[in-house]
């Protein structure tokens, strides 16, 4: 059986606000882990759910062996888990999210250590990939995720995926997700997709994302 994340933080707002989050991590996961623990009953991937392997290598390998209904729903808990846990709690609010002072770009996160790196040698800076990734999730077409992933060579590229696809089924190393389906902005940013990517950056938890990349 599957379970729903818990979230490492109370609220996102302003960049997200808590109705959004709300829904998105309570309503939306939710029925895709409702749904998959569903579809895998009687399968060969329920025996794996009951091994001793984490839940996290559990789902990469179903999204690596199945289609259709278990496929989509394996991969939107992949995708929402990773997405959810790469935020933190903006510098410029209080822990419950609940002052609002405008972020200022100097004290925006930032990547480290060999992320940053990687990132310099391939794009130029952090803006410039930036960029890249901003341009490529508002490009994608209709519902989907914009990823940042590795090869083994530890290379970096910036992926579109539509819908529940993403790097894991195509042999790549996760990294950085926006979710770019509009159930994950509408309410606070309407069809404002380059907005709300924009907004993300103050947000982002690069020490996770290193750990990540590791
Ligand atoms: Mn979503």
């Amino acid at each position: 059986m599957f379970t729903l994340i818990e979230l490492p933080y109370k609220s996102l707002a302003p960049m997200i606000s808590d109705e959004t989050l709300s829904f998105h991590h309570g309503k939306h996961l939710q029925t895709y882990v409702d749904n998959l623990n569903k579809l895998i009953a009687g399968t060969e991937f329920e025996a794996l759910c009951h091994s001793e392997r984490s839940e996290e290598s559990v789902l990469e390998e179903i999204i690596k062996k199945s289609t259709g209904g278990i496929f989509n729903n394996a991969g939107q808990i992949l995708n929402h888990d990773m997405y959810f846990l790469q935020f933190r709690t903006p510098d410029q609010v209080g822990g419950d999210g609940a002052s609002l002072p405008a972020p200022t770009t100097s004290s925006l996160p930032a990547p480290t250590g060999n992320l940053l790196a990687q990132i310099v040698k391939q794009w130029g800076s952090v803006e410039a990939f930036q960029t890249e990734f901003e341009a490529k999730g508002t490009g994608l077409f209709g519902s989907g995720w914009v990823w940042l992933q590795a090869n083994e060579a530890g290379e970096l590229t910036i992926g579109q995926y539509q819908n529940a696809d993403n790097p894991v089924a195509h042999g790549l190393k996760p990294l950085l997700t926006f979710d770019v389906w509009e159930h994950a902005y509408y309410l606070d940013y309407q069809n404002r997709r380059a907005g709300y990517l924009k907004a993300l950056w103050d947000i982002v938890n690069w020490e996770e994302l290193e750990k990540r990349y590791k």
